[in-house]
């Protein structure tokens, strides 16, 4: 999806640095909702619905073809978990998950992330006018609600209990 690629800022092509690389070593600021050694969720800064989130291994591959696919999967496992806990944490009745690759396919950070994108009955939430700077404060007070909602177990299997509008 064209529009899913949130991407905070330019990602230092001509000798600066990752901007992603930067959050995952806490050298730059992020509403951080979850990390550990090797992976790291934190709120778009530019987000296209409330609780746009990212999912990033914390090692810089541009694209996923770079990654081996065990860590790929623990990428997208943590994506799932995340997922959830946003569902949850905002009672959204829908999500979409986007994960770009190159500059054709509209990545504009090249630090390989998922997009998890909450999306709502009510337009008002589910797609801002126009994407917009969120402010640390109010990045912050969402990921508070997610990091409240993730799953204890880290395979993300604890019940079920969220219901989704699918039809
Ligand atoms: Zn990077």
């Amino acid at each position: 999806m064209d529009d899913a690629d949130a991407d905070t800022g330019s990602a230092g092509d001509g000798g600066g640095e990752c901007v992603f690389c930067l959050i995952a070593e806490g050298r730059k600021e992020a509403a951080v909702v979850y990390e550990d050694g090797s992976m790291m969720a934190f709120m778009d800064k530019y987000p296209i619905s409330t609780g746009h989130t990212l999912v990033i291994p914390k090692r810089h591959y541009a694209t996923i073809l770079e990654m081996d696919g065990k860590d790929v999967g623990m990428l997208f496992a943590l994506a799932h978990r995340v997922a959830k806990a946003a569902v949850r944490a905002l009672n959204a009745q829908g999500f979409s998950i986007a994960q770009n690759n190159g500059k054709v396919a509209h990545q504009v950070v090249p630090h390989v992330h998922v997009h998890i994108v909450p999306r709502f009955i009510d337009e008002e939430r589910s797609r801002w006018p126009s994407r917009r700077t969120a402010s640390m404060d109010e990045l912050r007070a969402i990921a508070m609600k997610i990091r409240q909602q993730l799953d204890t177990r880290s395979d993300g299997a604890d019940a079920v209990d969220v219901e989704l509008i699918t039809d």
